[in-house]
């Protein structure tokens, strides 16, 4: 959604990252896009991704994205996965207070919220979290800057082993509930993280065929990815 301006950090080559993974195991892979004033059913859709942006793209986005709350709900209710980034996360949630300290109302689909830093402070840097995506363990790597400290975070998706997270003091990073997957992690994410593009995957299948599960996705070489992830860890985590 919005691929023409929420895609800070070139999140939206976390969609490139799903296509190569589905086409090396022969899983039809279809792309659209949705931008502002263009009619789609959501519900029809495996997966919903958002990425991240400024404040300013947040503003000219939400009017769009609130008249379009009854179908995302609907998309939700009958399975379709939702990935969200950074500026994304935030807008599923009550409100984002921006820099300027206008409030953007959220979708409100969750009782998180997310408030402006201190003083124009911002979390930015390296991140690396500890996280459990029903039952698979894995450390995700990533890059977070936003001003946002979301708090209220009922079901976070890891602890933080790295960085900051939902806010600087809180500990905890992202939100996951089974149904969405929000994230402060740019980097992007699935790039530097295949077990999740992997889950993200299984989730977006399971809207059509809901037995389908990780063991069932084909193997694929993680050679490079798991050396460059190791050099990372190591180095970040010291
Ligand atoms: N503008 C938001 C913030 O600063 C989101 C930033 C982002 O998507 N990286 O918190």
């Amino acid at each position: 959604m919005y691929h023409d301006f929420m895609d800070l950090y070139g999140d939206k080559g976390n969609m490139m990252v799903l296509k190569k993974r589905c086409e090396d195991r022969g899983i039809e892979f279809i792309l659209d896009t949705c931008g502002i004033g263009e009619e789609r059913d959501l519900s029809t859709y495996d997966l919903i991704f958002l990425g991240g942006g400024a404040d300013k793209e947040q503003i000219n986005l939400i009017p769009d994205l609130l008249s379009r709350k009854e179908n995302i709900q609907k998309a939700m209710d009958e399975k379709t996965f939702v990935l969200l980034i950074c500026g994304g996360y935030q807008l599923f949630g009550q409100y984002y207070i921006a820099a300027d300290n206008s409030k953007i109302e959220g979708l409100q689909f969750y009782d998180y919220y997310t408030d402006t830093g201190k003083e124009g402070s911002r979390c930015i840097g390296n991140i690396i979290i500890d996280a459990n995506l029903d039952g698979l363990q894995t450390k995700i790597i990533g890059f977070e800057n936003h001003g946002g400290q979301t708090l209220h975070v009922k079901s976070p998706l890891g602890k933080v082993l790295v960085g900051y997270g939902n806010s600087f003091e809180g500990g905890y990073e992202g939100f996951y509930d089974g149904h969405i997957l929000g994230t402060y992690l740019h980097g992007p994410l699935l790039p530097k993280n295949p077990d999740v593009a992997d889950f993200v995957i299984m989730k977006s299948l399971q809207k059509h065929h809901p037995e389908f599960k990780m063991e069932d996705l084909m193997p694929l070489e993680n050679e490079f990815d798991k050396n460059a992830r190791q050099v990372l860890i190591q180095r970040l985590m010291k």
